[in-house]
């Protein structure tokens, strides 16, 4: 076994954990990834009597070979003390058949916050042998923006500029980004949809000039989306943590199999439960649940991965992708690590917009991926269905995944509950017949009725000021990136 880091292009490049966390993306465009992951084993038992924290400082330990011990725990205990307002910090609820993992109890109620309180952490750790800065680039299509703005705010050494789709988040969503305070941070509105935010953010990571010049400055441009390993790795353990649940529930019997609906967007949640089943989770399948943008539905169908098609704007906005870049992620493990491979498809998809699996290939995916979308008017049945029959009210992201458990069928089928209901009040509140003036009016509505209450952050955007309020073009973006390189230093 050995302990670097490779790109999904190219398995010359070799790299630490730390590296990895602080480079983001490979030089060649490729993600990175750590050959050996299959040859780690979890002890499920050890995962059963442990809580939460010492299972992510077990589970990272194995993925993250440079960190000391001490220096993990650390990590953790920054990241999970007093911030999630669940002491489970993942808790799972049965609603009706199903186990729904709720992952939205952190500071921003999005499942972001997972890594997101986790990464700031590691990359500090991981700064702290050098003698440089970072500097990270964001491309958001909601949640993340907010929960890494949070996560970085006024950490030593980093910086963060969050760039986010003008128009196409929730009102909950762009207050939460416009309000943010902190010194080392800026917020832009991008003309363009995420996929542009975040091709754009890919290209100037691996712009020869832009990155000399920040290194002039002694800043190095770095990744907080999940293209970034520090922000995946966290992620494993909480799929280890529903299966904690259910055998400590009695649910199942240890090592029995068990089944995950994961709501997606850019492949990330779902292949981080992935790297669970690599390293000894008993899985029988994975369900990729989307919404009308469905090009993971009709990949995971027909082996075609084809992004020419219209961007649709949905309730679900952070699945709103079109480019799932953790997907690459999965080629590499599923092409037995052929990086050539990967390469050519990436290089297709660049070129052409689509590329092809072999069928052998498509085959063994299909045999641990299922998958399944609903559309708008779907979803907010889901969430009155699930309300009137259960008295639980999902979030739009969390009925899609809800919906997609349901008709799967199987026996026991966790359903990943990615954002709290009350970060997309209105069209819940749509969904269940309720009309409303505006999100606070729709958000002191659904307090009436929701058996949760209203989380601090949100209720207190009633209230808080909007700080940014700069739209600019996608071409901007390179100058933008100059100038906080010049502000930060
Ligand atoms: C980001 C996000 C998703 C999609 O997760 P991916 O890792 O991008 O697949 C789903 N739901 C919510 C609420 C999110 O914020």
């Amino acid at each position: 076994m050995n302990n670097f880091y490779v790109s999904t292009r190219d398995k010359q490049v070799h790299l630490t954990s730390k590296e990895a966390i602080l480079k983001g993306i490979s030089d060649d465009g490729g993600l990175f990834v750590w050959p050996d992951l299959a040859d780690v084993k979890i002890d499920l038992n050890r995962v059963c009597q442990n809580n939460y924290k010492e299972n992510a400082v077990y589970i990272l330990s194995k993925l993250l070979h440079d960190f000391t011990k001490e220096e993990l725990e650390q990590c953790v205990n920054n990241a999970y003390t007093d911030t999630f307002a669940s002491k489970d910090i993942t808790p799972v609820r049965k609603v009706g058949d199903i186990y729904v993992l709720e992952l939205f109890h952190g500071p921003t109620s999005a499942f972001k916050d997972v890594a997101l309180t986790l990464l700031p952490q590691l990359m500090s750790v991981a700064l702290e042998k050098t003698d440089q800065k970072a500097l990270i680039l964001t491309a958001t299509s909601g949640d993340t923006g907010k929960a890494a703005l949070n996560g970085f705010k006024d950490v030593k050494n980093i910086g963060i500029e969050v760039f986010y789709p003008d128009q196409k988040v929730s009102q909950m969503q762009y207050r939460q980004m416009a309000s943010q305070t902190g010194n080392n941070l800026k917020v832009l509105a991008i003309k363009g949809n995420f996929d542009d935010a975040q091709s754009k953010v890919k290209e100037l990571f691996l712009d020869k000039d832009l990155n000399e010049f920040a290194a002039e400055h002694n800043v190095m441009l770095t990744s907080a989306n999940s293209i970034n390993i520090g922000r995946l790795v966290p992620q494993i353990v909480y799929y280890f943590e529903s299966y904690k649940y259910l055998v400590n529930h009695d649910v199942i019997k240890m090592n029995d199999p068990v089944c995950f609906s994961v709501p997606t967007g850019n492949f990330g949640d779902v292949l981080a439960g992935y790297y669970a089943y690599l390293m000894g989770l008993p899985v029988k399948k994975f369900y990729v649940a989307s919404n009308a943008n469905h090009v993971l539905t009709d990949f995971l169908t027909t082996g075609i991965y084809d992004r020419n098609r219209d961007f649709i704007q949905t309730i679900s906005p952070s699945m709103d992708i079109l480019i799932s870049s953790n997907l690459e992620r999965l080629l590499y493990y599923m092409s037995n690590q052929d990086t050539e491979f990967v390469k050519q498809c990436m290089d297709d998809l660049n070129q052409k917009g689509k590329y092809q699996i072999p069928a052998q290939m498509l085959e063994k995916i299909q045999s641990l991926f299922g998958c399944g979308y609903i559309d708008d008017e779907a979803t907010k049945q889901v969430i009155k269905e699930t309300y009137d029959s259960n008295s639980v009210i999902l979030d739009p992201h969390s009925a899609i995944a809800y919906k997609v458990a349901k008709d799967a069928c199987e026996d026991v089928i966790v359903s990943l509950a990615t954002a709290s209901p009350y970060k997309f009040p209105q069209d819940v509140l749509d969904a269940l017949g309720i009309g409303s003036t505006s999100e606070f009016d729709a958000m002191n509505k659904l307090a009436e009725i929701c058996s949760d209450p209203i989380p601090g952050n949100l209720a207190a955007l009633q209230t808080s000021k909007i700080i940014h309020k700069d739209v600019i073009s996608v071409k901007e973006m390179e100058e933008s990136v100059k100038d906080m390189v010049e502000k930060f230093v």
